[in-house]
């Protein structure tokens, strides 16, 4: 559920029309709704009954410092995948004994920055990284906190670039091997073995995975006993889908049931990174109609934004809804909603049933709070869009669209040479 609605005609974000955001920002924006983002927090939280989690919320789904500080208000902590999502969480007011650090390759620098932060602990995901993990520890004469991500070799059944829990995938450490991973941490002198972490993928509609996956963690938690291991954490990771069409998506009650039925017998406590569900809904994309051509028997729709402000649709070949601003009740064609860069993957849209709509006129594609503005890029050229936050009758411009002198901050021409005999 969101609150992105029509009103006498027009779409509002709670209750401001977007036409009043666009006035003042212009196209393309990023619009999120506050309350939205609040609701699926709360009911994401309250869907567990038996434990209190703690939920690091996934920064690399919507990084903007004022989403993570929203949840961090709520009580949140931050899963983070590199230094600069540190910088941002801390930006965020994110305390460091709620974060958690995922990622195959965290380099020397970032764990000597995330140590002196002194984070809820690391999910290291190989032994060189643990060697390293433990090392850099060392010179700072502390004591590191690990988990190491299992790769439970588990199909989650998602898009093949965001599964991660198959063996084939670089994620973790195969769980044949994780029993070995841990008795080598054991022997290093700067590390404390803290807990045993997963994440099998993203948009999962199903939670059937996550259940097959957890009963393997559990299989190795109790070997852990065994081998006087003793784990505070089990880190399921993040990866419930939201509906971004007619899916059926697992909602977050099934998913809390599900987890704490498979974990009643683990006395510790349990983290969650949940990421898309909490702010995936809660965004929209607002651009500009360009112009309209026919070429052959296609109907194209050239709009202000491009591939480079959402990759989704041409990176994992996504569906997003897409609605005018203004309701419009005209003939509907099936049209190819376009981006202006220069490449044919620069769509939102292939073949869509929408009106015809004229020059300046608006549309919103929805969904795009998750891994929209995240993974937006200047390709092209193209300056990035600007944010906006939502709360009621407020708005608040979030991020600035960048201008000029931030495409080529930090370039340099080099002095004229004389090679050119
Ligand atoms: C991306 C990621 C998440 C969040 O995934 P969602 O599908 O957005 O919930 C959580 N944990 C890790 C380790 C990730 O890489």
């Amino acid at each position: 559920m969101n609150f992105f609605n029509y009103r006498n005609g027009e779409l509002c974000c709670e209750d401001v029309k977007v036409s009043a955001i666009t006035g003042q920002t212009g196209t393309p924006v990023y619009v999120y709704s506050a309350k939205t983002l609040r609701r699926h927090y709360d009911v994401f939280r309250r869907a567990f009954v038996v434990t209190t989690p703690l939920i690091c919320y996934s920064v690399k789904a919507n990084s903007n410092i004022a989403v993570v500080s929203l949840f961090s208000s709520m009580g949140a902590g931050a899963d983070i995948v590199s230094g600069g999502e540190l910088f941002r969480a801390i930006r965020a007011g994110v305390r460091g004994e709620r974060i958690v650090y995922s990622g195959v390759g965290k380099t020397t620098e970032e764990i000597r920055y995330a140590l002196e932060n002194k984070i809820l602990m690391f999910n290291a995901e190989s032994i060189e990284e643990l060697d390293a993990i433990d090392s850099v520890a060392g010179s700072l004469g502390t004591i590191a906190p690990v988990s190491i991500r299992i790769n439970p070799d588990i199909d989650p059944r998602t898009h093949p670039y965001i599964s991660t829990g198959l063996r084939k995938n670089k994620f973790g450490i195969d769980i044949r091997h994780a029993r070995d991973a841990y008795t080598e941490a054991r022997a290093r002198n700067n590390l404390r073995i803290v807990g045993l972490d997963m994440h099998i993928g993203s948009q999962l509609t199903d939670v059937s995975p996550i259940e097959s996956a957890l009963k393997r963690v559990l299989g190795l938690f109790t070997d852990l006993r065994h081998d006087g291991i003793d784990i505070q954490y089990i880190d399921i990771g993040g990866g419930l889908g939201i509906a971004y069409r007619d899916e059926q998506a697992a909602q977050p009650d099934g998913y809390a049931a599900a987890i704490e039925r498979a974990l009643k017998d683990f006395g510790g406590k349990l983290i969650l990174e949940p990421g898309r569900v909490l702010v995936g809904n809660a965004g929209i994309l607002v651009a500009k109609v360009l112009y309209r051509k026919q070429n052959g028997t296609r109907r194209f729709m050239i709009v202000d934004a491009g591939m480079n402000d959402l990759i989704r649709p041409s990176l994992y070949d996504a569906y997003h809804e897409i609605v005018p601003i203004i309701e419009t009740r005209g003939r509907r064609f099936k049209q190819d909603v376009v981006g202006p860069i220069c490449e044919s993957g620069d769509f939102f849209a292939h073949r869509r049933d929408l009106p015809l709509l004229d020059r300046g006129q608006m549309i919103a594609l929805m969904s795009a709070g998750a891994y929209g503005f995240s993974m937006s890029s200047n390709y092209n050229s193209r300056k990035r869009a600007a944010e906006v936050l939502v709360d009621g009758n407020n708005y608040y411009v979030i991020r600035e669209r960048e201008m000029d002198g931030d495409l080529t901050r930090g370039e340099r021409i080099p002095p004229a040479s004389n090679s050119g005999e």
